[in-house]
């Protein structure tokens, strides 16, 4: 009925009963999952159930540190001399696009940025789908190539490879599809095995927190810190984890080209402040990070520099150009293939907008073709949205809350998309609502 490895003597159906009744794997069941799984001894179905297994029953520190090294050394592992190689990562979001920021920023300021990013996970986007709405953009390239990429020009932006952390590849596209993505021992091992591999000195995390994150709540986002921050500790590198707000979309776009023109409009100076404000703060800790200043107060006066003289913007068009990118959209955002049907949602009535149910809206972005239901799915750059207001904010009966951009055969889902949107994904209040911070806290690893 099931495989047994007669060299371990280890059965895939026995593991997944074990971690079904919440007993803890031992380091050796967990290696051999995972060599397993990458020479496709064990199927992916089975995969999917045990990570449901981990999902509901959780791992110790010693299981998520078993799992992190066995995805790690799934692949090859690179090593960059010097101090200053930084990457950041975020547990991902919805209209987060702020890597597209802050890796210009820092590599201006002299931050070498190796950056291996993911596809969109559940209802969040990611930082590679949303580059590939770039023309010729590659980022499928190998760790040769992206070894001198970072050498030559400070900067690299990859997709997954098949070389590094190969076993994440595999799980986070069955997680993806199988609702066990909000797991703090799957989150640490998915991230922590890329960041290690890739060879940086330093990572600093964006912990989402809130109703469009993984971790809705705070306590849960510390829990999550601390175990990334450990991992990193075990492995020496520097890092920070910084909880931010995503009870909200970031910015105002969501929707892959969209959020490729607010980043461009961020670099230009012209960004919404949530988006700016996080971005400078976490370029400003890969500076301090990288050891090119020695205060975060002098680091983020010289992202904030990067901005104004623009040499951010020219570092962003340098890393689409030196991965075969066409830099044109830079001054010309029709060159995007940005959807050219809208449709403007509009307030039924006259209040203050107390908070959305953000994951929703990532989710009804999917639904429009923004991102994928099944691991096969196209995505379909040009679709999203664009908010005119956000929390805090008062709104007018019959004013736009948030702009839809569809296809011209799209309208039946459009409506279920106000419908939805109406139903479930906001809330008004009568009275004045604060306006929410953007960053909760900071805690600083070793
Ligand atoms: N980002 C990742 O790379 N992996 C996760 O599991 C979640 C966010």
């Amino acid at each position: 009925m099931w495989k047994v490895d007669t060299m371990t003597n280890y059965s895939m159906y026995e593991i997944i009963d074990k971690k079904k009744r919440g007993l803890e794997l031992e380091a050796a069941e967990i290696k051999w999952v995972i060599n397993s799984l990458t020479s496709k001894k064990i199927h992916e179905y089975q995969m999917t159930a045990l990570l449901m297994a981990i999902f509901i029953n959780g791992m110790t520190t010693s299981e998520t540190a078993a799992l992190t090294d066995a995805m790690l050394y799934s692949g090859r592992t690179l090593n960059f001399e010097g101090n200053n190689v930084i990457d950041k990562h975020s547990t991902g979001g919805v209209g987060d696009k702020a890597s597209f920021i802050l890796a210009p920023i820092a590599a201006a300021c002299g931050v070498k940025v190796p950056m291996i990013a993911g596809r969109g996970l559940g209802h969040t986007g990611g930082t590679v789908d949303k580059v590939e709405s770039i023309k010729g953009f590659k980022t499928d390239v190998n760790l040769d190539e992206f070894s001198k990429l970072l050498k030559e020009n400070g900067q690299v932006l990859i997709g997954q490879t098949q070389e590094i952390a190969p076993a994440d590849r595999i799980i986070y596209s069955l997680r993806d599809v199988t609702a066990t993505v909000d797991s703090i021992p799957l989150i640490t091992a998915s991230i922590m095995s890329k960041k290690l591999a890739e060879g940086a000195n330093g990572v600093v995390m964006d912990i989402k927190v809130g109703s469009g994150a993984f971790m809705k709540k705070k306590s849960d986002a510390k829990k999550l810190a601390k175990s990334i921050l450990n991992t990193a500790k075990r492995f020496d590198k520097k890092s920070v984890a910084l909880l931010t707000n995503m009870d909200q979309p970031l910015g105002l776009n969501v929707g892959n080209s969209l959020e490729i023109i607010e980043s461009v409009e961020t670099l230009k100076g012209n960004g919404p402040k949530d988006l700016t404000d996080l971005s400078l703060a976490l370029s400003a800790w890969m500076i301090k990070l990288g050891g090119v200043e020695t205060t975060y107060s002098k680091a983020l006066a010289k992202a904030k520099k990067s901005i104004k003289d623009g040499s951010a913007l020219n570092k962003f068009k340098e890393l689409i150009s030196a991965q075969g990118g066409d830099t044109s959209f830079i001054d010309d955002y029709s060159k995007l293939p940005v959807a050219t049907e809208k449709y403007e949602v509009k307030s039924p009535k006259s209040a203050y907008i107390k908070s959305f149910k953000c994951d929703e809206i990532g989710l009804l972005c999917t639904e429009l073709g923004g991102g994928r239901k099944v691991k096969t799915d196209q995505i379909d750059f040009g679709v999203g949205f664009v908010f005119n207001k956000k929390i805090s904010q008062k709104v007018k009966e019959g004013e736009t809350i948030f702009t839809i951009y569809h296809n011209k055969d799209q309208s039946k889902i459009v409506k279920y998309i106000e419908d939805k949107f109406f139903k479930d994904a906001i809330k008004f209040s009568d009275k004045k609502i604060d306006k929410p911070e953007i960053i909760f806290e900071i805690i600083e690893g070793k």
